[in-house]
């Protein structure tokens, strides 16, 4: 039987879900509030790991042209101390497949592949037991009626209040992120401190890591224990107050890792919220969520992979499902998985924050010592 099922949100959860879709030859409706793929920068690059994103990517047929364009080199990481010491230089074995980086644009495009999203369209909110299914409303004005809308619409969903009155906290910790360009030709010395994957510093209650992303893009997150409404300078597009705001937040650190910040172009300030953990809600037939729009958590390297691993575990069970009463028994058995892994991750990397922006900058060391493989 075909469900009419609509996906909301066409971010790492919400496309991964319409392609595994889409590789059963089952329709779906694609709605993102972006007017086109392209219409705001795709961030930073992701590692997919093993488990997880790959898994996904696997399940929508993906996964060799994933390896052509992915980065494993992308998973060598350095850790030096505020004095620019260099305390950890991990790199990967060149056959080390279990995390490589991929630029999110690059990921993005690769998902979209043959999917005919529907641009532009933002969602206002999703009434669920209405006589002909579960309704969507659009900023436009107008609405449109599915047997599944799955809300993969990220940190500040529009679905999620149709399941669940949870919203996100702060955590406490703020990012400010800025990127280099050209590295390798305009800043050969900081191409060398960061290398081929990423590098860290870990000073009290904050930290600065850079991380390459392809044709020697960088981005750098500054990171640092602040009140919600920390903006020593309130327009953020006057990037040489917010420049000289974080030179003397990091004041007394080493030259290169300030350079890092001396030569970053825009800034863009990003304080971390999160979903309380362990996340659930009674479940509602003809609705449900995937991703930061079920259980946001800090960004330590997992949101991507669980959002993905979820789409694709989901599109599998609706594919499977031969008739409504089935569809709802297949949302309803992921959820209770979903639940639990999620549960599982929120609670690690909400310890893991504690510990990388931390009193003691020697937990994060033992963090990476803890995860990192030998
Ligand atoms: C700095 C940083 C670094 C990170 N690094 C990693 C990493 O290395 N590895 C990793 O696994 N995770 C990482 N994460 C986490 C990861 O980015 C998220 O967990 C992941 O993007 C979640 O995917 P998603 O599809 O659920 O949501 P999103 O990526 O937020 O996508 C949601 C989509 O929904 C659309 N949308 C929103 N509202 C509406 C609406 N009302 N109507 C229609 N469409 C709407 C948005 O435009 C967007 O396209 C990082 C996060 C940050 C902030």
């Amino acid at each position: 039987m075909r469900h009419r099922i609509a996906v909301i949100g066409g971010g790492p959860a919400g496309l991964t879900f319409a392609r595994v879709l889409h590789r059963h030859d089952h329709p779906v409706t694609v709605l993102e509030r972006d007017p086109a793929p392209d219409a705001r920068p795709p961030g930073g690059t992701l590692d997919l790991h093993e488990g997880m994103g790959q898994l996904a990517l696997g399940k929508a047929g993906l996964l060799a042209e994933f390896q052509a364009l992915s980065r494993p080199e992308g998973q060598a990481m350095r850790i030096l101390d505020v004095d620019g010491t260099v305390l950890r230089d991990w790199q990967p074995r060149p056959d080390d497949r279990a995390n490589p980086e991929i630029d999110r644009g690059q990921l993005r495009d690769l998902l979209l592949g043959p999917l005919d999203v529907q641009w532009g369209r933002a969602v206002t909110e999703v009434v669920p037991g209405t006589r002909d299914g579960v309704l969507v409303r659009f900023e436009d004005g107008r609405q449109e009626t599915f047997d599944l809308v799955v809300g993969a619409d990220g940190a500040w969903s529009r679905v999620r209040p149709a399941v669940s009155s949870a919203t996100p906290h702060y955590t406490g910790v703020t990012s400010v992120e800025t990127s280099l360009d050209d590295v390798d030709t305009r800043h050969p010395d900081l191409a060398r401190l960061i290398g081929d994957g990423s590098t860290a510093v870990y000073g009290v209650n904050r930290s600065v890591t850079a991380q390459r992303n392809s044709g020697g893009h960088v981005k750098v997150y500054a990171k640092f224990r602040a009140p919600l409404d920390w903006q020593t300078n309130p327009d953020q597009a006057d990037v040489e107050a917010m420049r000289s705001s974080l030179l003397a937040l990091f004041d007394g650190w080493a030259d290169p890792v300030l350079d890092l910040l001396r030569h970053g172009t825009a800034f863009v300030h990003r304080p971390l919220y999160v979903l309380p953990v362990s996340h659930t809600w009674a479940h509602v037939p003809g609705v449900t969520l995937l991703g930061d729009a079920a259980h946001l958590m800090p960004p330590l390297g997992v949101g991507a992979n669980l959002a993905m691993l979820e789409g694709a575990e989901l599109a599998e069970s609706v594919a499977a499902a031969p008739g409504p009463g089935d569809l709802d028994e297949a949302v309803r058995a992921f959820e209770e998985q979903m639940w639990v892994r999620a549960g599982r991750w929120a609670e690690i990397t909400a310890a893991g924050l504690e510990r990388l922006v931390s009193p003691d900058p020697t937990e994060a060391l033992a963090l990476f010592e803890e995860v990192q493989p030998s």
